[in-house]
């Protein structure tokens, strides 16, 4: 694959696709600011790497850039009725149900009972301790990441199966 980003001469950092494995390219570092605007070379240098991924995605992978067109509409919409109040109380799960999906779709943490457990075991409780610290870092953890009993309804076709 001709790659149009490489520099001869600088340190390069691998892109590769989660989807086939392939690589996609290896630019040169962005030094992206962790806070604030990159300067507009830098920006212009990610858009076209974007750009690059997107059409990647358009061409191997049809059917996952599709899901992340609805899911990009989807947020768009979200967006756009977040700013208004209705007196159709049908759009309102609706919306919600939609913000649920988004959340679910880039949340980054996670723990499962197992991690739970496995921590709680640290703490020299006795066993009746360790059930009721579980049980309630269980549901706490159910209710910061929407899972489990904790996990909103989903009327129609879901964004996200969890
Ligand atoms: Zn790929």
């Amino acid at each position: 694959m001709s790659n149009h980003l490489v520099q001869p001469g600088k340190i390069t950092h691998k892109v590769t696709c989660t989807l086939c494995g392939g690589l996609i390219m290896e630019p040169p570092a962005f030094n992206l600011p962790i806070v604030g605007r990159p300067d507009d070379e830098t920006s212009r240098k990610v858009k076209k790497m974007t750009e690059v991924l997107q059409r990647h995605m358009q061409r191997k992978h049809p059917e996952q850039f599709a899901l992340g067109m609805m899911h990009v509409i989807a947020f768009s919409d979200w967006l756009t009725m977040s700013a208004f109040e209705f007196e159709d109380e049908t759009l309102t799960p609706r919306q919600e149900a939609t913000r649920a999906a988004i959340f679910a779709l880039v949340r980054q943490n996670t723990f499962t009972d197992a991690n739970l457990l496995h921590v709680i075991s640290t703490l020299g409780l006795d066993p009746d301790e360790e059930k009721r610290v579980f049980d309630f870092a269980a549901a706490l953890r159910n209710s910061m990441l929407e899972i489990g009993p904790q996990q909103p309804e989903q009327p129609g076709p879901r964004l996200v199966t969890l």
